[in-house]
């Protein structure tokens, strides 16, 4: 009897020949001789074909990630918010708004007095608005007049039930809508005033620079902004959505991302390539995790978004049975979008700063996080105290909560029928971690001194210039700290990542 013996070396089948893809963890940035300092090193980069950012990190896409403040406060600090869906459509409309209205120059909402109001009313409504001072209206919005702190002072106690024509300056500063920031701030000093009505032929009041919104713009020299100096937006929509992208664009948003788990499905192509063509704002694909996919969205996207099962809170992979490991998803999908100048945004899994430089790397243009900001000041949601330490909530879109919430067409699933869900993505927690400034500030750090490290002054040299070593899990044990008991936590470490 001749005994059957399987040749170990060769695979069964077919099916068994597996290509190896690899996440962050796998790989090592080879370090090169350098000249760059690391806080020299330029990080500006592209979000989408027309959008360009200084910083090139957005925040997800998530219920518990970025609304309204978390726009503002990444525009203003040069990078780009991307506003979640699980919100009505005027919901979204007046979140691109406040983001928009957020730097403006010429304040539009601006509160104002009516020339027959006791100075007692006016100085109540403006400690209730916070405000120092209004412009004096009349009933068809002619500017009078303005008020501050400094006329109303003098009637204080003994001419409180004085009308405000009285206590008002009548003699006005005004200024027409075309006013730059430098010409306002030319007739505040000449003027010794430090706010500005704006009016329109007749005098009738359209809006107000103040100095205190002149200083704040020059406080973030690196903002996002649209080419009238507003605030950076972007949000998400569903790839069927085109109500949503209308009225997104419409409202002004910058960027549109296609908000779907899965964006290599020819509906989802046909729907988004529809957006596409009804809208202004550039339009971001995603997310996909392979070069075909890249090749099926590559001839309309602005953008393409990769990630598919990396994120923290993310069970597609485990759920599914199907995913990406991250960095070979990225570099599939930079190896066609770069070929046609579409930039590439990495979206999910990354932990640490040394992760999103490693996505660059790979062939990213800019990195997208989701738990890395959950825990900030800025993100919706409250801090929770459990044991003693502070957390905030964070949650997959594909979990149980946010599908009921209004979030489950992103895995294409609903409960129409009453059915249960089959959710993608956990609920949780997060460490709370203070202000986005001071996490935005550690991540860009880290990732610059990986460019120091790789020798490269700019984002594109840096892709130029990178190349990986693989890590074995001895080296990745050596990458850690080990053999010690860590004292005082680090602002950009935490062993529980
Ligand atoms: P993180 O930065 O937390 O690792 O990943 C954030 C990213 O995870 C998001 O930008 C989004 O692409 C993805 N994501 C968000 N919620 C879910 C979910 O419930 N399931 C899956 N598969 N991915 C999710």
């Amino acid at each position: 009897m001749t005994a059957y013996m399987a040749n170990e070396s060769e695979p069964f089948s077919e099916k068994l020949r597996v290509p190896e893809a690899l996440t962050f963890d796998d790989v090592l940035l080879r370090p090169k001789e350098s000249h760059v300092e690391p806080d020299e090193a330029n990080t500006a980069s592209h979000v989408s074909k027309n959008v360009e950012v200084n910083v090139p990190v957005l925040t997800a896409a998530m219920d518990t990630v970025t609304e309204s403040d978390m726009a503002i406060a990444m525009a203003r600090h040069g990078g780009l918010g991307v506003m979640h869906r699980n919100m009505t459509v005027d919901e979204m409309v007046s979140e691109i708004e406040r983001v928009k209205q957020a730097d403006e120059l010429i304040i539009r909402d601006v509160v104002t007095a009516s020339p027959d109001q006791t100075v007692r009313e006016v100085d109540e409504m403006m400690g209730r608005q916070g405000v120092s001072g209004a412009p004096v209206v009349s009933d068809d919005g002619e500017v009078l007049g303005i008020i501050s702190g400094t006329d109303i002072r003098p009637y204080l106690e003994v001419g409180e039930s004085d009308a405000v024509r009285e206590a008002m300056t009548d003699e006005v500063i005004t200024a027409n809508e075309d006013v730059t920031p430098r010409e306002a701030l030319e007739l505040m000093y000449e003027h010794k005033i430090e706010r500005v009505p704006v009016v329109d032929d007749e005098n009738r009041l359209v809006g107000l620079v103040t100095m205190a919104g002149i200083l704040q713009r020059r406080e973030y020299d690196s903002a996002a902004r649209d080419e009238d100096g507003h605030l950076r937006a972007g949000v998400a929509v569903g790839p069927f959505e085109l109500d949503r992208a209308r009225a997104a664009d419409e409202a002004g948003a910058d960027v549109l991302f296609i908000d779907c788990a899965h964006a290599h499905n020819r509906d989802v192509i046909d729907s988004a390539r529809e957006i596409k063509d009804e809208v202004d704002a550039d339009v971001v694909v995603g997310n996909i995790g392979t070069r075909e996919a890249a090749r099926d969205v590559i001839d309309f996207a602005d953008g393409v978004k990769v990630g598919i099962g990396p994120g923290s809170i993310c069970t597609t992979r485990v759920v599914t049975g199907a995913g990406m490991p991250q960095i070979t998803a990225i570099a599939q999908v930079a190896d066609v979008a770069s070929q046609h100048g579409v930039p590439v945004i990495a979206d999910g899994g990354i932990r640490y700063s040394g992760d999103a430089i490693k996505a660059i790397a790979a062939g990213a243009d800019a990195v997208m996080l989701g738990s890395y900001f959950a825990g900030t000041d800025e993100a919706p949601g409250r801090v929770i105290t459990m044991n003693g330490k502070k957390y905030k909530q964070y949650r997959g879109m594909g979990s149980v909560g946010a599908m009921k919430s209004g979030g489950g067409d992103r895995y294409l699933k609903d409960d129409e029928d009453g059915e249960e869900f089959v959710p993608e993505g956990v609920e949780a927690a997060t460490p709370y971690k203070g202000t986005l400034e001071s996490e935005l500030h550690q991540l860009v750090g880290g990732m610059q001194s990986g460019m120091g490290y790789v020798g490269a002054e700019s984002i594109p040299e840096f892709k130029e210039r990178a190349e990986f070593v693989r890590v074995s899990s001895a080296g990745q044990q050596e990458s850690h700290p080990h053999d010690v008991v860590i004292t005082d936590e680090a602002p950009n470490y935490s062993p529980e990542s």
